[in-house]
C-alpha cells in the first residue's frame, strides 16, 4: 500500500475485524495496552475500539509527551520566564499544561513573561542568535522522537559557541517507561491491570528501532507490535498481538516495516548518545518517580544545561487532587471515570495534563468519544 487511503479502507478494516473476533478465544479477555498517545488519538479518531469484540480491550498508556510533563518541570520553566528574565520556548501544546497556582506557560506570558512557541528546537536557537543580550531556554520535551533534534541544536550551539542559550532538558526514555508500568511500587497505590501485550510506539520506533523492546518482551514475557498511527496499522497490530497471545509467544513483531526497522537512525541514535546521558531518575505525571528513564546534558555541554546555568531545584508538585490522570496513564481509569472530565475540565481549561494535547486520553476522549457515555433514552 502506498497512499494513506488504503490505510483507511473500510472493506479491509471490517474483514481485519472479522479476523480479530474469529481468532481471539471467547473463553479469554485480552488486554492491550497503546503505549503512545498517537495511537490512542487513531483509536478514538476512527472508532477502532467499537470494531473490536467485547473480550479485546484496548487500554491507553503514558505515551503522550505533554500528559507526562510534572507539574515541577513547568513550573521550572514558568521560573525561568518570570524570575530569571528569559526568553523560553517551547512547543505549543507545551504552553497549555496545568502548572502550580493556577499557572501555565501561557498564563504566565499574560503576566509578562516572554515565553515564545516554536516549532523546533532550530527555531529556539534562531531566538537565541537574535536577541544575543538575552539569556534564551528551549524547554525540550519529548521522548526519543524529539530527543535528536535537541541533540542537535545543542551541537550547533556548541560549535557556535553561543553564550545566551541553554536548554530545560526533560527527554524522557520509551523503554524505561514500559517497563515502569508493570513492575513499579506504586502499582500497590494505583492498583493495577492485567496486560497482555502492548503496541508499540510508531515514531519513537523509527529513532530508537524494535530491539530495545526485545529484553522487555523476554523479561515480562509480554508480546510488543510496533504499529504505525493509520486505523488499518492498529487493527493489523491487534490481530499480530491476538495470535501472539493465542500461540502463547512474547516477541517484538514490527507491524509499520515501511517505516521502522530492527536497529534505528544511527545518526540520530549517535547524535543523542554524544549529547545526552542518563538522569538515574526522573519523575513523571502519573508514574511517579521512575529509575533510568530521562536524559540529561553531558557534562561536555554543561555550560547549555539551564538546570545547571540557573541554578534550579526540582520540587515535585501533586495533581489537582480531583484529576484522574495518574490512574489513566496506567491504564487503570478511563476518562469518564474523572468527576471534571467535560464539565470543570474541558480542552478549552484543562485540570489535568491529559487534556492538553490532543494525543491526550482525555482529550482524544472529549473531541471522539464523550456522547458515547451518554445511554441513548427513547423518547
Ligand atoms: S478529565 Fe481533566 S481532571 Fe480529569 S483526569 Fe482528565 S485531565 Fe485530569
Amino acid at each position: 500500500m502506498k497512499y494513506v487511503d488504503e490505510f483507511r479502507d473500510g472493506d479491509t478494516a471490517r474483514h481485519l475485524a472479522e479476523r480479530i473476533a474469529a481468532e481471539a478465544d471467547p473463553a479469554r479477555r485480552y488486554a492491550f495496552m497503546e503505549f503512545c498517545g498517537g495511537h490512542t488519538h487513531a483509536i478514538a479518531r476512527y472508532g477502532v475500539a467499537s470494531l473490536l469484540p467485547a473480550n479485546v480491550r484496548m487500554i491507553h498508556g503514558p505515551g503522550c509527551p505533554v500528559c507526562v510533563l510534572p507539574i515541577g518541570r513547568v513550573d521550572q520553566a514558568i521560573a525561568l520566564a518570570l524570575q530569571h528574565g528569559a526568553i523560553v520556548c517551547t512547543y505549543g501544546d507545551t504552553m497549555r499544561v496545568p502548572a502550580s497556582g493556577g499557572l501555565s506557560l501561557l498564563k504566565a506570558k499574560a503576566r509578562g513573561g516572554d515565553i515564545r512557541m516554536v516549532y523546533s528546537a532550530a527555531d529556539a536557537l534562531k531566538v537565541a542568535r537574535q536577541n544575543p543580550a538575552r539569556e534564551v531556554v528551549f524547554f525540550a520535551i519529548g521522548f526519543e522522537t524529539t530527543t535528536p533534534p535537541t541533540a542537535l541544536v545543542l551541537r550547533q550551539a556548541a560549535a557556535e559557541d553561543l553564550a545566551n542559550f541553554s536548554v530545560l532538558c526533560c527527554h524522557v526514555l520509551t523503554p524505561a517507561a514500559i517497563t515502569h508500568v508493570l513492575n513499579s511500587p506504586e502499582v500497590a497505590q494505583w492498583g493495577t491491570v492485567p496486560l497482555d501485550g502492548f503496541v508499540g510506539p510508531a515514531h519513537v520506533s523509527i529513532v530508537i528501532g524494535s530491539a530495545p523492546y526485545e529484553p522487555f518482551a523476554a523479561a515480562y514475557r509480554k508480546p510488543v507490535v510496533i504499529a504505525g498511527f493509520e486505523p488499518l496499522d492498529m487493527m493489523q497490530a491487534i490481530l499480530m498481538l491476538v495470535r501472539q497471545v493465542n500461540d502463547g509467544r512474547a516477541e517484538v513483531e514490527n507491524e509499520f516495516v515501511r517505516a521502522v526497522g530492527r536497529e534505528g537512525n544511527a545518526a540520530a541514535i549517535a547524535a543523542m548518545a554524544e549529547v545526552f546521558e542518563h538522569r538515574e531518575s526522573f519523575e513523571w505525571r502519573g508514574l511517579g518517580t521512575v529509575p533510568d528513564s530521562a536524559l540529561r546534558l553531558r557534562p561536555a555541554y554543561a555550560r547549555f544545561d539551564a538546570e545547571q546555568r540557573f541554578s534550579l531545584t526540582y520540587q515535585p508538585v501533586p495533581d489537582h487532587k480531583r484529576c484522574e490522570c495518574g490512574a489513566i496513564l496506567r491504564g487503570v481509569k478511563t476518562p469518564s471515570d474523572c468527576s471534571l472530565f467535560g464539565t470543570v475540565c474541558t480542552p478549552d481549561n484543562p485540570m489535568g495534563s491529559c487534556m492538553v494535547s490532543s494525543e491526550g486520553a482525555c482529550a482524544a476522549h472529549y473531541a471522539y468519544g464523550r456522547f458515547k457515555d451518554i445511554p441513548v433514552v427513547a423518547a
